[in-house]
């Protein structure tokens, strides 16, 4: 590594470190957009000689992320951003502080995928899905699609794509090498129209067509079947995850179609699957004062759709904020439908209750406002609580749980 890149990559470290030591957070985005100030072409400088992998997509990153980074531990040491920072700077900060590793996995953000691609030169792509996300600043999802449907055109790289998603379909298609996962989708309001010729998108059962053009579900490689996967070959592997969801074994199914492009044999990567019990908080199950408490994170209309699948008929509390991480609109939530709540008891907190308080009313669900996260703990008898949560409200019922992991 040139000289000047090595003395950025340790000051990229200095600087998360700092950051740790003074409480100011993981130091990941501020180590990184330091170690780029001094060497503008560190990320490309930390990546080279590595086997990388980008996950990208609305949902999912996070959780695929970890769940691919076990599977490719079977080969040896791997570096990741796990904790989320999912730009160029947290990707720098992860490579830097996890030293000369033979692999990385790195979940990226959408929009950034491009110039990701450019800095890492990864091996697998893997596109998980998109949708509607952070109304007040994001990317349409037909742009979202057509960014990366170009991105794809001029690389060789292996994709690895949800084929029962029509936007990533379409997008996945430009490039020369895909694997298709069906990974499922159970959020379709941002798919009724081709995004190649306008027309309706029909459905009948899990395969999808586009009635105007060619476009059409393509044949997957792996499948999700019962409580496990079905491989290329035809193997069924049964996937015991202590993740919830059917979203979860799309997940594994996703990381295992990545892992065996560098040779991970299923039956190897599966107990290195079962070993993730939670995610940054994610489906992190507490017991505080006799109530066992769950947490699941939802930050748009498709998250909380696979919310609502994973959580248990139980006492359920939603908190929502709209701070900046969060987008500051609120208008998302009517694009969900709360009814699967319904027959639930409902509490709801965080800055933007009463957004929820009318959207849950206009829904027909009743509910409770409580003013914390401990009063709702309070509130319900000894035994579970579900929470579901958008990404700061998530994050400050989590710091006062004592920073679960
Ligand atoms: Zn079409």
């Amino acid at each position: 590594m040139p000289l000047r890149a090595k003395l950025a990559t340790s000051a990229t470290r200095s600087a998360a470190a700092l950051s740790r030591v003074t409480g100011r957070g993981d130091g990941s985005v501020i180590g990184g957009r330091i170690g780029l100030m001094i060497d503008p072409n560190l990320l490309s400088e930390l990546a080279a000689g590595r086997h990388i992998v980008l996950i990208s997509g609305t949902n999912g990153k996070t959780t695929t992320t970890r769940l691919t980074t076990a599977a490719m531990s079977v080969l040896g040491d791997v570096a990741s951003n796990a904790l989320g920072a999912n730009m160029p700077t947290g990707h720098t900060s992860a490579l830097a502080k996890a030293g000369p590793t033979p692999y990385a996995v790195l979940e990226t953000d959408e929009h950034y995928l491009p110039q990701v691609l450019d800095a890492t030169r990864p091996r697998v792509v893997a596109l998980l899905n998109l949708s509607r996300d952070q109304l007040d600043r994001a990317k349409e999802v037909a742009m979202m699609a057509a960014l990366w449907r170009e991105t794809l055109a001029s690389r060789d790289v292996q994709v690895v794509a949800n084929a029962d998603d029509p936007m990533v379909t379409w997008a996945a298609q430009a490039a020369e090498h895909v694997t298709w996962v069906a990974a499922g989708q159970r959020w379709h309001d941002d798919s009724w129209v081709c995004p190649e010729c306008g027309s309706p998108i029909e459905r009948i059962g899990e395969v999808w067509r586009c009635t105007g053009c060619a476009l059409h579900r393509p044949v997957p490689e792996w499948t999700i079947q019962r409580e496990g996967v079905v491989d290329p070959t035809g193997m069924y592997h049964e996937v015991k995850l202590q993740l919830p969801g059917r979203v979860n074994r799309a997940n594994a199914a996703t990381a295992l179609a990545v892992a065996a492009h560098f040779g991970v044999r299923v039956a190897d990567a599966l107990p290195r699957l079962a070993e993730v019990k939670s995610v940054a908080g994610r489906y992190a199950m507490v017991e505080r004062d006799g109530r066992l408490i769950r947490l699941l994170l939802a930050k748009n209309p498709a998250g909380w759709l696979e919310a609502f699948d994973m959580a248990d008929d139980v006492p359920t509390l939603l908190s929502i904020n709209a701070r900046d991480p969060d987008g500051l609109d609120t208008s998302w939530l009517y694009d969900v439908d709360f009814s699967p709540l319904r027959g639930r008891r409902v509490l709801i907190s965080g800055d933007r209750a009463m957004d929820l308080a009318v959207r849950l009313t206009v829904n027909g669900i009743p509910f409770e406002h409580v003013p914390s996260f401990r009063q709702a703990a309070a509130a319900v008898p000894p035994g579970r609580l579900e929470v579901i949560a958008n990404y700061t409200a998530f994050q400050d019922i989590r710091a006062e749980l004592d920073r679960v992991n």
